[in-house]
């Protein structure tokens, strides 16, 4: 086992907190699981570190769960492209989304059709159950 810690500011919100992980796990395996509790945002104010686990990574997944199934579902619309990092990944660029007060997901992506629209509302609802993520 070698344990280690490493701070997390999730893109899903202002929190900061201490992840612990084992560098011994292969990275397929390896859990992160929140320890401490640097700064709490406003949305998880008075949240402990074993609630946090549940709810950033839940944010966080649900996210990018979302922006996964929509470029399985449409291609086309999110090309592959070298990263700066090396490698490739979806162009996701036409997607912007924020959570919301009650933490709802909200998703707009430009240049989709109706149809499109609501074929990836209709996976959000299957994937997240209903009222998770809206997308306008
Ligand atoms: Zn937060």
């Amino acid at each position: 086992m070698k344990i280690r810690t490493q701070r997390w500011r999730p893109d899903t919100c202002d929190c900061i907190v201490e992840l612990t992980y084992d560098l011994d796990e292969p990275d397929d395996t390896r859990t992160h699981t929140v320890t401490n509790v640097i700064r709490a945002c406003q949305a998880h104010v008075g949240m402990n570190a074993s609630q946090l686990n549940t709810v950033l990574f839940d944010e966080n997944r649900r996210k990018n769960r979302l922006h996964g199934r929509a470029a399985e579902l449409y291609p086309a619309l999110f090309p592959l492209m070298d990263e700066p990092g090396g490698g490739r990944g979806y162009d996701f660029s036409r997607i912007s989304w924020s959570y919301d007060a009650t933490r709802t997901l909200r998703v707009t992506i430009q240049g989709i059709t109706a149809p499109q629209r609501n074929a990836i509302q209709r996976a959000a609802d299957q994937l997240f159950g209903t009222g998770k993520v809206v997308i306008s």
